[in-house]
């Protein structure tokens, strides 16, 4: 290396660290964090092949087979939500394997982009954005399709605010072609809405720590019926990093993964499963349903309008349609820097048309009361009307 090339870059500056504020994050993932899962993290660092980690992975596997409910094992990866979706592709199907994508939003649309970049051929049913995926509908373009290996679909439209009727999906589903894979996004559902993988017949199921698991990002997790094991012996897309095999064999036997697991943020899941068993299963159902209920009532009740078909709507975000004249970048902009409140914006062609506020993993209703009630003033500060 000549100097010349040794100087090229220079040392950086020492620079005092931006402080990270306390805020009111309210965007679908990431989630606050309660304190005792904050702290566990602090704990010094293990071996992640020790007898400590093997602990953990067991409990943790074990209480997220509970939230699934599977007797299937959940793995987990180091990785966001999207690894799930890359994740099931590779791991169920081969090249050129035809494959139906159900679509209401910017994640389904994700999941389909990945089986495309994989070299599979998809059919796409789509909804318009706010809608859920019509059974009806659904079926009826089903029957006029050749047989497919699988359909992919997403729970709970985290761009849109939607919740898809996942039973009556799967069950349709499995009635038209016994043996399809059913893939199911439930990154911002699992553990806060109703999810039944072993009962709704699911074939994949995936979700990630930010969302519904009040646990920092981290850890993506995974978990197979029998059929998708089946699968998976013949699939032969490429896979590595996030191949289940190795990642079943080294969990059952030995509490391990097969490489590094993201181990501050398992010692926080631990923490948070517990809490989350604390309180109970169908509590937490039901408080994510009041929750709902309350911001929509709220949002309703100033006026704004639920971008999300009312029946179809989600608990665990809440899109809203930016009212006709206001500038929703600068309010979300205000919003953030004075009263220190994160809304989420729009994705893709909904940028400045909607605004979400996410309410799944860790809040209060008193965090919830303080966003909606800053959200209405500053509206009318901006000239809202109702
Ligand atoms: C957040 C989210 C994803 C993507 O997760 P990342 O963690 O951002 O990769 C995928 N699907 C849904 C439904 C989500 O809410």
């Amino acid at each position: 290396m000549t100097t010349q090339e040794q100087g090229a870059i220079p040392v950086p500056q020492v620079e005092e660290r931006t402080p990270i504020p306390k805020q009111n994050l309210r965007v679908p993932g990431p989630t606050p964090i309660p304190s005792e899962v904050l702290a566990a993290q602090t704990n010094p660092m293990i071996n992640h092949r020790g007898p400590e980690f093997a602990a953990i992975a067991r409990r943790v596997t074990a209480r997220l087979q509970y939230f699934f409910q599977t007797t299937s094992p959940v793995l987990t990866f180091p990785a966001s939500g999207t690894g799930g979706q890359e994740s099931a592709v590779v791991n169920l199907f081969s090249p050129g394997d035809h494959v139906v994508a159900i679509t209401i939003g910017n994640f389904g649309n994700r999941l389909a982009k990945i089986a495309e970049a994989y070299g599979l051929n998809v059919t796409r049913i789509e909804f318009p954005w706010g809608q859920a995926a019509d059974p009806a509908s659904v079926e009826a373009r089903l029957k006029e399709l050749p047989s497919y290996k699988g359909v992919l679909l997403t729970h709970n439209e985290t761009s849109t605010g939607v919740t898809n009727d996942l039973e009556a999906l799967a069950a349709l589903i499995r009635r038209l072609a016994p043996e399809t894979l059913i893939v199911v996004d439930a990154v911002s559902s699992a553990g806060s809405i109703p999810l039944d993988m072993d009962r709704w017949d699911l074939d994949a199921v995936f979700t990630g720590s930010q969302k519904g698991w009040m646990t920092p990002p981290g850890i993506m997790m995974i978990a197979a019926s029998p059929r998708a094991w089946e699968a998976n012996k013949t699939a032969r897309l490429p896979r590595f990093y996030f191949d289940w095999g190795p990642a079943r064999k080294q969990l059952l036997e030995k509490g391990q993964h097969p490489t590094t697991p993201a181990v501050s943020v398992f010692y926080a899941l631990d923490v948070a499963l517990e809490m989350m068993l604390a309180e109970g299963r169908e509590a937490i159902f039901a408080r994510q349903q009041q929750a709902g209920d309350y911001v929509r009532g709220r949002v309703r009740a100033m006026g704004l309008q639920l971008f999300a078909d009312h029946q179809n709507a989600s608990n665990t975000v809440t899109a809203i349609k930016v009212p006709e004249g206001i500038d929703s970048k600068a309010l979300l902009k205000k919003l953030r820097e004075q009263d220190r409140i994160v809304f989420a914006g729009g994705q893709a062609h909904l940028e400045g048309k909607i605004f979400r506020i996410g309410h799944l993993g860790y809040f209060t209703e008193a965090d919830l009361a303080q966003a909606l009630d800053t959200l209405e003033q500053r509206l009318h500060e901006f000239g809202f009307k109702s």
